[in-house]
């Protein structure tokens, strides 16, 4: 087990003067590895694959919020619409069709962070500022329909580079589309408050940069090898 206890303490304390949350993402770590940290006290936790986030589920303490964090397929969401808390990735107005569906099935409201793409990257899944404007619009001529999701925020990945200020300046503009986005469509709406932004690599300017919610995974459980 190369969990760092002593990682998510200091985590911790970095969110603390921000008010952040921490989602601790445990893709491919085994559950005994969330068991420890849910020992300690964690109890938001994100994993990007469906089997994966359904096996782990079922043998973890049903207090636990869940948060689906990868790229979610529409045919796969009526697994983990039972018991998921918030999912992450949503970047299509069929996506969230589908989720409302499965979510009404068992009488719940499911979070839904709007995945925006801000990365220099092409390979990055994610809406574009258009999409996302046509995306909300929909919604919003058709709220009536959406009765078992909640847009609770928005979602975001910074280029993968060391490049500091090109990551600030990423989580910069997507803040403040998240500030424009909540006047136009959720001005009297106090749920759509979540920005979904920073990892391991770059939380701490992401919370510099407004992140309401981290999603840390090798800081806090190890590297992944995705090879065994
Ligand atoms: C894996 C993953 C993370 C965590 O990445 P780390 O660099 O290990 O902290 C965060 N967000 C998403 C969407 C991920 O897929």
């Amino acid at each position: 087990m190369a969990i760092n206890i002593n990682a998510y303490q200091e985590v911790l304390s970095r969110l603390k003067p921000y008010n952040a949350q921490l989602v601790a993402v445990s893709k491919t770590k085994p559950a005994e590895d969330i068991a420890a940290f849910y020992a300690a006290g964690q109890r938001i936790f994100g994993e990007n694959y469906v089997q994966e986030l359904v096996d782990k589920q079922a043998v973890l303490p049903a207090d636990i919020e869940w948060h689906f964090i990868g790229h979610l397929q529409s045919n796969k969401v009526k697994y983990m619409a039972p018991f998921v808390h918030t999912i992450h990735a949503v970047d299509s107005l069929k996506l969230l069709q589908e989720i409302n569906k499965q979510a009404a099935k068992h009488q719940r409201v499911i979070n839904c962070l709007l995945q925006v793409h801000i990365a220099a990257e092409e390979t990055k899944f994610g809406l574009d500022g258009q999409e996302l404007q046509q995306l909300l619009s929909s919604w919003n001529s058709h709220q009536a329909d959406f009765a078992n999701i909640r847009i609770a925020g928005m979602m975001g990945m910074a280029t993968n580079t060391t490049n500091e200020t090109q990551v600030r300046q990423e989580f910069h503009q997507l803040h403040q589309l998240f500030g424009s986005v909540k006047t136009t469509f959720f001005n009297t709406q106090d749920y759509f408050r979540e920005l979904s932004i920073g990892m391991s690599a770059d939380y701490t300017i992401a919370l510099e940069e407004g992140s309401t919610l981290v999603r840390i995974g090798s800081l806090l459980f190890g590297e992944r090898n995705y090879n065994q």
